[in-house]
């Protein structure tokens, strides 16, 4: 048999921006891998296109060609969006497939249907499942993603080869980790793109200090990201943030960033992150806030007739009244409480979905390949092997790093507010901290108004009674 017609180890399906470029990665590092696309066209301008990795691919024109193409039992990866067309691609695959065939869905699939995809997988004689998420962009799915797998931990053993070949490395490490039974890949996955929503949202905040408080020109902004780089904040997207502020536009001359309309796009992650944590009753108030601001800044004409109704916001700080340490500060603290919530949200969702998380393993996953990381990211892998289900903020360490960047954030924060700068993330992160660091809250409020007028019964500071009420009287229903 000649090297090309010797059985492919893995299919793929869907050479669009992801798939073709992890389809590359896969080839490269040795495996001989079978291609199908749903336009032909598409596979064809691939296959040409593939260099000298072109001997380890093998185009397919049908479904039935590429199932053919593979060694059985086969292992299919499906690159295609979320949502209806990775339905249709499993229905089309079934009657093609043998039972102990595995399909691999490496899009960014809701847990919920990963979940009730899985879950069919396990009726009659049906290929197997698993829902996988894949973090890196085009750059990390060619040369190194970060991927969080879920479904039967066999079926994990089965792809791992592959996906751990493929993945990006910390420390010669793979950033490929099982995760869990079922949706648990896909729901870590969608949690890392919150938190990725999240650490824009508050660098993008600073950002707006910087432009509108500070007046600092995109070149000098980013000269602060560069050097905040190499400190604790270091990571990709302050890297990348320093290198968009630095890039000029070739029509106008220009920063670029000063020519990019402010109207922020989502593919709907952060979202399911948002809703997911309200369902489950897990505080993430920073990444609801990032969630909300990509809302508000896609309301381009309400906003720009908020400002013709009220006028700007003076923005512009006073001298000395918020430093550029300051700023860093409030980052650093921003991301440490972003985070906190991150992985509070990873463990009460482990318990409601009995999924044994593993928490420092998701910390360790996402230091190389994905978009959110970071050098704070090997710290709090260490936290959580610690305690893994323990509140970061209560870590030693990190208790430490956000007593020092406290000052910062209440500083930028305070400022802010008083000359109209929006900062939801950061504002709402500092919220949250107050809260949690409040014995004595002001729920006792609430509870005497639910009892007043619904008779919902409180407890009493003194007593371990339940089901009191208050002396409301004829007024109120308790
Ligand atoms: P693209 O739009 O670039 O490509 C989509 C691919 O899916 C195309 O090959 C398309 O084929 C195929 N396709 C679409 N509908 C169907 C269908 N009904 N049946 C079969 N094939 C279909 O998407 P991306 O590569 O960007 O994304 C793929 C997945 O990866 C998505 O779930 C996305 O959310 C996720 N993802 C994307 C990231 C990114 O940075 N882009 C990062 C991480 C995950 P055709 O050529 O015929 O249109």
């Amino acid at each position: 048999m000649t090297e090309t017609q010797k059985p492919a180890e893995i299919g793929l399906i869907g050479l669009g921006t992801m798939g073709a470029m992890l389809a590359l990665n896969i080839a490269e590092k040795g495996f001989r891998i079978a291609v199908w696309n749903r336009t032909p066209a598409v596979t064809h301008k691939f296959a040409a296109a593939a260099g000298d990795l072109a001997g380890r691919i093998v185009p397919t024109e049908t479904l039935a060609d590429l199932v053919a193409a593979i060694v059985p039992p086969r292992r299919i990866i499906l690159m295609v969006p979320a949502g209806p067309a990775v339905d249709e691609s499993i229905a089309h695959l079934k009657p093609l497939l043998g039972a102990d065939d595995l399909i691999i869905d490496a899009g960014n699939s809701d847990f919920h249907d990963t979940n009730r995809r899985a879950k069919a997988a396990t009726v009659g004689e049906t290929p197997h499942f698993l829902g996988m998420g894949v973090s890196g962009g085009e750059e990390g799915a060619r040369h190194g993603p970060s991927i969080m797998g879920g479904g039967e931990a066999a079926d994990w053993s089965r792809a791992a080869p592959v996906l751990e070949a493929i993945a990006a490395r910390y420390d010669g490490a793979p950033c490929a980790t099982y995760m869990g039974a079922a949706g648990a890949g896909h729901f870590v996955k969608a949690v890392h793109n919150g938190i990725e929503y999240a650490d824009m949202q508050m660098i993008a905040e600073v950002y707006g200090v910087m432009r509108d408080g500070l007046g600092l020109s995109a070149g000098e902004i980013a000269g602060v990201f560069e050097r905040w780089n190499e400190g604790p904040l270091k990571s990709y997207l302050i890297e990348i943030s320093a290198a968009v502020s630095r890039a000029t536009d070739p029509k106008t001359g220009s920063a670029m960033l000063d020519v990019i309309l402010d109207r922020a796009g989502q593919k709907g992650t952060g979202r399911w992150t948002a809703i997911e944590a309200l369902q489950l009753g897990a505080p993430i108030p920073v990444i609801e806030a990032a969630v909300m601001a990509r809302n508000v800044s896609s309301r381009l004409d309400e906003r720009r007739e908020g400002e013709a109704l009220f006028g700007a916001a003076p923005k512009r700080l006073a001298d000395g009244a918020v430093s550029i340490e300051q700023l860093e500060q409030a980052l650093v603290g921003g991301k440490v409480l972003c985070y906190a919530q991150g992985f509070g949200l990873l463990a009460t969702a482990s318990s409601a979905f009995d999924w044994s998380l593993p928490m420092p393993a998701i910390a360790r996953v996402w230091r190389a390949g994905c978009i959110i990381r970071s050098a704070m990211l090997n710290d709090m892998a260490a936290a959580l092997e610690r305690a893994p289900t323990r509140n970061l903020i209560q870590d030693p360490v990190f208790a430490e790093l956000i007593r020092q960047a406290e000052p910062g954030l209440r500083t930028v924060v305070g400022q802010g507010a008083l000359c109209g700068h929006a900062m939801p993330a950061l504002s709402s992160g500092l919220s949250w901290f107050d809260l949690m660091r409040t014995g004595r809250s002001t729920a006792n409020m609430i509870q005497a108004q639910r009892d007043f007028f619904g008779a919902h019964g409180f407890e009493r500071v003194d007593d371990t009674a339940t089901g009191l009420h208050g002396p409301w009287g004829s007024h109120g229903h308790g």
